[in-house]
């Protein structure tokens, strides 16, 4: 089955071209990490590729090799940042599997020993948390 095209009209893309706003804590050239709006977790991160792609499925394979080191940076950062017991790293493809916003991104959430993860796409969370969170981890990654 022919895989849907990429739409650029999707809330990620929107958030790269800065249309609409979201608390950054990591950039560079490839790549753009921000708050989750509706985390599942204190310090729920998303790791967006600026390359355009559904998600894994389509993806440039050198894109997801210099993505996913980000993730090992920001998955460094929250867990000091929030003094976690771990992080679980998160990402879906396609409506089947939980997608809902279609633009590669990897989910990135601070694990606390015996405390359960929030429900995806669950309840928004205040800007200022969000920002203050946000806030934590530029902190650690200078
Ligand atoms: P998916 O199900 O596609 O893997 O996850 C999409 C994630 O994006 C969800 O965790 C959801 O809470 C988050 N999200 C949806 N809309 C927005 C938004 O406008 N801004 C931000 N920062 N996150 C969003």
């Amino acid at each position: 089955m022919p895989m849907t095209a990429y739409d650029d009209k999707n809330i990620f893309a929107r958030i790269l071209r800065g249309e609409i706003p979201s608390h950054r804590v990591y950039e560079d050239d490839q790549v753009v990490a921000f708050m989750d709006v509706m985390p599942q977790g204190a310090g729920h991160t998303l790791v967006v590729p600026r390359a355009p792609s559904r998600n894994l499925l389509d993806a440039d394979p050198a894109v997801i090799g210099g993505v996913i080191a980000i993730v090992q940076k920001i998955a460094r950062a929250v867990k000091e940042a929030f003094a976690a017991d771990g992080v679980t790293i998160m990402q879906f493809n396609e409506a089947a599997a939980g997608q809902t916003v279609f633009h590669l991104h990897f989910h990135v959430i601070p694990r606390f020993e015996g405390v359960a993860l929030q429900r995806h796409s669950g309840e928004m969370e205040k800007p200022e948390v969000l920002s203050a969170n946000a806030e934590k981890v530029k902190r650690v990654l200078g």
